[in-house]
């Protein structure tokens, strides 16, 4: 067992989405020691942006919309500094904006994680709490410590990291998490041989029945200098045919796609987002269960199903530790 350093950190915060590092930088601006770590290889949890040869995509999240006056002023910072632009929207026909990262998503939590202890391909196994001190066991065999630990995982994976580590919870706590479930999402991703004929300046919603639930143009949105789509299917398709073959699985959406838009699609790879939303909202913006001390699990099934709730999410648990 490697102990990382011999001084305990005031925050592990596990998770690098948008909550994990809004309650990161907001701890670390108001003077805590934090660490934040992450399994993925980048930052940003599903506001996900992915590059396959020249081609760019946001594969998770498409757009950010705001309805606190908070969040509002975190995007405006990010567009002062370049890291997000709105895509469509803001006018007087649709007067709600619809925001982007400027590079793509991943910009954005990019932006927010800078100056910050970030620390990616780092697989926590578990969590656990002895000598008053929490304990995150990673899978390399390291384990660091902390006073409080704050987790943003989708809340099925929170659970089984306290699980594992032997953390009891109150029945009414635990039934609650369980109550958390997570809609599904299968994102295609598809390179085109030449931009589309229609210009689609924002998400097209194809006519139900459909399993695609929505596509969205990379190239038009300004994201990827190449023509590329990221197709998202419906929840009840992606439940269905979740155990199937995905590359049959992909050959439906390409083909319900081509239905809709009849391009030429010359690559496609497939990802299946188990936890893509929540599918119903905690009563509160965290949950600091009872009796475990310095330990809050956050994230969009707490604040809200979009990228707005979890940024809230991840503000509220940070403020259960800080006065600022
Ligand atoms: C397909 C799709 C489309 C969406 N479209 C929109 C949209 O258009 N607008 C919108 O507002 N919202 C949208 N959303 C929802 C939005 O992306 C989420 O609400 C928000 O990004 C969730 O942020 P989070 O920080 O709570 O969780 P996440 O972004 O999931 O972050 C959790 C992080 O925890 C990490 N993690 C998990 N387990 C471990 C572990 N054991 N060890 C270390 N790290 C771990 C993960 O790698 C991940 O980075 C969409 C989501 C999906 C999937």
């Amino acid at each position: 067992m490697i102990i990382d350093g011999a001084i305990a950190h005031d925050h592990i915060v596990i998770g690098a989405g948008i909550c994990g590092l809004t309650a990161a930088r907001h701890l670390h601006d108001a003077g805590h020691s934090v660490i934040v770590l992450d399994k993925g290889r980048g930052i940003g949890g599903r506001m996900a942006t992915r590059r396959i040869g020249d081609a760019v995509f946001d594969h998770g999240a498409q757009f950010i919309t705001t309805r606190s006056d908070w969040f509002r002023a975190v995007l405006s910072d990010c567009q002062r500094n370049a890291h997000a632009t709105i895509w469509y929207g803001g006018t007087d026909e649709d007067p709600y904006p619809r925001w982007r990262g400027t590079l793509g998503m991943t910009s954005i939590p990019k932006y927010l994680s800078e100056g910050l202890d970030v620390r990616t391909s780092v697989q926590v196994t578990s969590v656990s709490y002895d000598n008053e001190l929490w304990h995150v066991h990673c899978s390399d065999g390291n384990v660091m410590t902390a006073n409080h630990c704050i987790l943003t995982a989708p809340v099925a994976q929170s659970l089984a990291l306290i699980d594992a580590g032997g953390v009891v919870l109150a029945t009414d706590d635990r039934q609650a998490l369980e109550d958390l479930t997570y809609e599904r999402c299968f994102a295609v991703m598809a390179t085109l041989a030449h931009p589309l004929s229609v210009r689609l300046d924002r998400p097209l919603a194809p006519a139900a029945p459909s399993p695609v639930a929505l596509i969205s143009d990379n190239y038009a949105k300004g994201v990827s200098p190449v023509p590329c789509l990221t197709i998202h299917s419906t929840p009840e398709f992606a439940l269905h045919h979740w155990d199937n073959d995905r590359t049959e699985t992909l050959k439906m959406l390409v083909a319900a796609t081509h239905d809709v838009l009849r391009c030429d699609i010359i690559d496609a790879t497939i990802h299946g987002w188990k936890f893509s939303r929540p599918e119903r909202q905690h009563s509160a913006p965290y949950l600091a269960p009872q009796g475990h001390p310095g330990l809050v699990i956050a994230g969009d099934a707490f604040g809200g199903p979009r990228v707005e709730g979890a940024a809230l999410s991840g503000l509220a648990a940070a403020r259960s530790f800080s006065t600022h």
